[in-house]
């Protein structure tokens, strides 16, 4: 039996459409047709009272009567009890195929056609018309009514409808007549197989509709599971709201984000919510409004947001939603706060564009801001400057007080110097102590000048770093576009010229470019070059200038000052070519070369006489001094203690324990350490006591100065007690009159050196000079007998 229903089933199921489902759907949507075959049973009840009561009237005292009150009496019953069977059905509790309610709708539908066919042959419909038409209506509407009630489940209004008209046939084919047969059947006939196709055709599009609302309800039910796996497994959420653009779906993750509790934030304007935490006149925020209004996609858009009290950057992401119709259902899409990954970024951009231990911008966002101003020139003829700064002996500070004060320093440089100027302009550590501005739309040569002015006098003024007053000066070069360049290397280049030449001008000034500094720049590169060639062709000569005893102006030893003898500008003087070999490395080459050729000389000369060399301080850093000094002993025989090296403080500024290391070897040969340019530097004195000179050379400016000035007199004299203390040897350069000499040996100088007494000699007058001041053994003798002879006769 369980099979014939289930195959019946099948087969019907076939013919509305519904054998294709999955079978869960399918015994679903059996259930909703099941139960809407239950919900008609009241109207089922009602329709067979009104038709039990008008048979029974038409049949009232005829003995037709009592079966057939029999026979509807059981209908009713069935009725009422399908009815109330309806009413007390609660929700299944499996979700398999419903057999049990399947049987009963089929029993209770062919039970009742049964009955009802049954009723129709106990009505006494040969006796009149009245009768016969009245089961007629009372069939058709027995059937209508059915029909209506079990459109949804074709299966039982079959099942009721067969043995219904099985009887019907039965009681027309009883009445004997040809005509009503012929009539009836057909009409009979023709409407049942009519309503069982509007049945079958309604059960078609009931399964249809309540399928496809069956697959979206799973759908849904499927992308609900998803989603909260989603969301539990990321840190990002969701969001989605309708198509009035009313927010429907967050997720637990963008009710922190904004701060804001679900109830608000349920049914509010997703993009008013949005505009409201952005930034007005955000760019992104209005593109995602256009692709709002325009129903499209938008993807990973940054949207930085105030939300829950605080600034943080967004990513959001959406998607229009449409229907299978295509109608717009709203937006749905996720997001995630990566404000940690902004931060990063920003952290990131910050370093590669700024310098980091002063916070200004770096050389490389400098280059590319000057590329954009020169841009803007050449686009809208905007005009500019360029300042280069250098501080001034800012290696001496980081020599004497060390690398933090150093950077201290520099730190509280780069704030005088950006407090100095505009917010607007540009300021750039370029590395080291030198620092560039830019003034965008400023090439006025005063009002620059003002600028440069200021930042000269604001870096001078002392700095406190923790506790000790450091000063330092700065130096400037200017450059103005477009009339200095109009490229941006050329504009920089022009500005460090100029700054060459604040330099070169005494430092703590500010110099504008001049179009002759380019040729000097080109003049000081061929120099470069020729000065190459000098040292392999032997250009380079030394001269000799005596150093005289302050007691008797005797000379006891002569310095080797080096000079270029070049074929075209004739006799170029130490100043002009040592600092471009100091540049190029070749002072190196020059410096052995002075070496050696010092001690040849020498060992040519007296004796009693020693040999002084200037020593470079990148000549000593970058040879092995100790071994070149070895070698040229060696090679010209000298004593060591012929030979004097003169080094400037300059040297000691640096690596001071490598170079007093260096020193130490030379001194230990034998070799005498003078201290050149005594006085000049910051802290000549402090020097002394590192290294243990065996000499001093006071600079010529005290000695110059000492004529006029008496503060410099003084000086001299503590100079020259200090030398008694610490029993340094002491001379006096650059003496020219013969009072500077008699002053100097008053106070006890030991060795005098100036024009006063000689200037450089040359390879030619320098033998004349030893001939006749330098006296020979056979003069000493004959002055010493003169002597003797003297006294006896006195
Ligand atoms: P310095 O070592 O102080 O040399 C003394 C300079 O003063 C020499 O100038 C000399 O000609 C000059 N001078 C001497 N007496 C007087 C005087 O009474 N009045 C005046 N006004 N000047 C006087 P020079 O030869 O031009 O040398 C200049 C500087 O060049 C030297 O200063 C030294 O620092 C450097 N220098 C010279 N030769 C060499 C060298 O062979 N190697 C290195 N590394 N540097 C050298
Ligand atoms: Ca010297
Ligand atoms: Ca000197």
């Amino acid at each position: 039996m369980l099979g014939l229903i289930s195959s019946v089933n099948g087969m019907i199921d076939r013919l509305i459409g519904a054998d294709d489902l999955a079978a869960p759907v399918r015994n679903r949507l059996l259930r909703q047709q099941l139960r809407s075959v239950g919900q008609a049973t009241p109207a089922l009840l009602a329709g067979s009272l009104v038709v039990s009561v008008s048979f029974l009237a038409l049949t009232w005292g005829t003995a037709r009567f009592a079966p057939l009150l029999a026979c509807l009496l059981a209908l009713n019953l069935i009725y009422g009890t399908a009815t109330v069977m309806a009413r007390r059905s609660s929700a299944p509790t499996t979700l398999g195929f419903p057999v049990g309610a399947v049987v009963k709708a089929m029993g209770f539908a062919i039970v009742l056609g049964a009955l009802w066919g049954a009723t129709l042959n106990i009505l006494p419909v040969g006796d009149s018309a009245l009768v016969r038409s009245a089961a007629t209506i009372g069939v058709g509407g027995l059937m209508c009514i059915s029909m209506m009630a079990m459109v949804n489940y074709p299966q039982a209004f079959i099942a009721f409808t067969v043995p219904l008209l099985v009887g019907a046939f039965w009681s027309v084919v009883g009445l004997h007549s040809t005509a009503d047969l012929w009539v009836q059947g057909p009409l009979l006939a023709g409407f049942s197989i009519l309503m069982m196709v509007i049945a079958f055709r309604h059960a078609r599009s009931f399964i249809d509709h309540r399928a496809s609302e069956a697959q979206v309800q799973e759908k849904r039910q499927i992308i609900g599971l998803l989603l909260r796996e989603f969301e539990q497994s990321t840190s990002d959420w969701i969001w989605g709201f309708d198509e009035s653009g009313r927010i429907n779906r967050i997720s637990g993750g963008f009710t922190a984000a904004t701060g804001v509790n679900e109830e608000a934030l349920l049914g509010a304007d997703f993009v008013y919510f949005l505009a409201c935490i952005t930034p007005p006149d955000d760019p992104l925020m209005a593109q995602v409004e256009f692709d709002v209004a325009d129903r499209q996609t938008f993807q990973d858009v940054e949207l930085r947001v105030t939300a829950g009290g605080h600034e943080c950057w967004w990513n959001l992401t959406g998607k229009p939603a449409f229907d299978d119709n295509g109608a717009y259902l709203g937006y749905i899409g996720t997001g995630s706060d990566v404000s940690e990954r902004k931060s990063a970024e920003r952290r990131i951009t910050k370093l590669a564009h700024h310098d980091p231990m002063t916070g200004l911008l770096n050389r490389t966002k400098f280059t590319e801001l000057l590329n954009q101003a020169v841009a803007r020139l050449e686009r809208y003829g905007a005009p500019f400057s360029v300042l280069y700064l250098d501080l001034d002996q800012f290696k001496s500070v980081n020599d004497t007080r060390g690398h933090m004060t150093g950077d201290k320093l520099l730190i509280q440089v780069a704030k005088r110097v950006l407090r100095s100027v505009r917010d607007t302009d540009v300021v750039a550590r370029l590395g080291g102590d030198e620092f560039a501005i830019i003034l965008p739309n400023d090439a006025m040569a005063e009002n620059v000048a003002i600028v440069a002015t200021r930042l000269l006098e604001d870096v001078k003024k002392p700095y406190d770093i923790d506790g000790e007053f450091v000063s330092i000066g700065v130096s400037i070069g200017i450059a103005l576009a477009p009339m200095n360049g109009t490229r941006p290397d050329e504009i920089l280049r022009h500005a460090d010229l100029a700054l060459y030449r604040a330099k070169a001008d005494g430092r703590s000034v500010f110099r504008f470019f001049e179009s002759q500094m380019d040729s000097e720049a080109r003049e000081r590169r061929l120099l470069e070059v020729e000065l190459r060639d000098a040292v392999k062709n032997d250009e380079l000569v030394l001269h000799y200038q005596p150093l005289v005893s302050a007691v008797d102006a005797q000379p006891t030893g002569f310095e080797a000052l080096v000079r270029w003898n070049h074929p075209i500008r004739g006799l170029v003087q130490p100043a002009e070519f040592i600092p471009i070999a100091e540049q190029t490395n070749l002072i190196v080459d020059i410096g052995d070369w002075t070496i050696l050729q010092a001690c040849m000389a020498a060992a040519t000369w007296p004796d009693h006489l020693t040999v002084a060399v200037n020593l470079s301080a990148k000549h000593f850093r970058q040879s092995d001094i100790a071994l070149v000094v070895k070698k040229a002993l060696a090679v010209s025989g000298i004593a060591p203690a012929r030979l004097e090296i003169e080094i400037t403080e300059g040297l000691l500024m640096e690596n001071l324990d490598e170079v007093t290391d260096k020193l130490a070897e030379i001194r230990a040969l034998g070799v005498t350490i003078a201290m050149d340019d005594f006085g000049t530097g910051y802290s000549s004195l402090s020097y002394l006591l590192k290294f243990p000179f065996d000499k001093i050379k006071i600079d010529r400016s005290f000695v110059e100065a000492s004529s006029t000035d008496p503060v410099a007199r003084d000086i001299l004299k503590a100079i020259a007690s200090l030398g008694k203390t610490l029993k340094l040897k002491i001379t006096a350069e650059g003496v020219e009159t013969k009072e500077q000499a008699e002053f100097l040996s008053g106070i006890a100088c030991h060795q005098l050196q100036g024009f006063y007494f000689a200037r450089p000699l040359d390879a030619v007058e320098l033998p004349l000079y030893l001939l006749t001041t330098v006296p020979t053994r056979a003069r000493l003798v004959k002055a010493e007998a003169e002597a003797v002879l003297t006294r006896a006769a006195g």
